[in-house]
């Protein structure tokens, strides 16, 4: 068994569509990035290849190749656990955190959960996601920003 952490930052900013965990929400920003920037899967996705040491997501897929550019982070989460499952790992269970003050991200858990599980192939028991804000701290907490952190547990069998 190998233990893996990520943790990703994307800004907030007006005209953008804001996808947390594969899910849509209704907000008045979203997160700027060349991919859809879903920073919670960015997290995950770092987790899962800390794991097993392959290395993190920029070098998989470089935010400066065309391909990549407005990406669904589903495709880049699938395509993460393929390179885990070529390496005979399969994820035991992830325990995600997002960083925000608005919107509310408690509602849209269960969703979220259900998503990542769809998109790994695993069971939504084995997928934790959970929300904080930052008592309106620092750049989450003044909205600028939203944060996510991942930690995966995987097993070579
Ligand atoms: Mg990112």
């Amino acid at each position: 068994m190998r233990v893996g952490m990520g943790f990703d930052v994307h800004r907030l900013v007006a005209g953008r569509e804001l996808w947390l965990c594969g899910v849509k929400l209704e907000h008045d920003k979203g997160l700027l990035g060349h991919s859809d920037a879903d920073v919670a899967i960015h997290a995950l996705c770092d987790a899962l290849l800390g794991a097993a040491a392959l290395g993190d997501i920029g070098k998989h897929f470089p935010d400066n190749d065309p391909q990549y550019r407005g990406i669904d982070s589903r495709i880049l989460l699938r395509n993460v656990v393929k390179l885990l499952t070529i390496q005979g790992y399969t994820m035991v269970n992830c325990d995600i955190t997002i960083c925000a003050e608005q919107p509310r991200i408690g509602p849209h858990v269960p969703a979220m959960r259900a998503e990542l599980a769809r998109v790994i192939g695993c069971s939504s028991n084995n997928v934790s996601v959970k929300a904080t804000t930052t008592e309106r701290l620092g750049f989450t907490g003044r909205e600028e920003g939203i944060a996510a952190y991942a930690v995966v547990l995987i097993d070579n069998k």
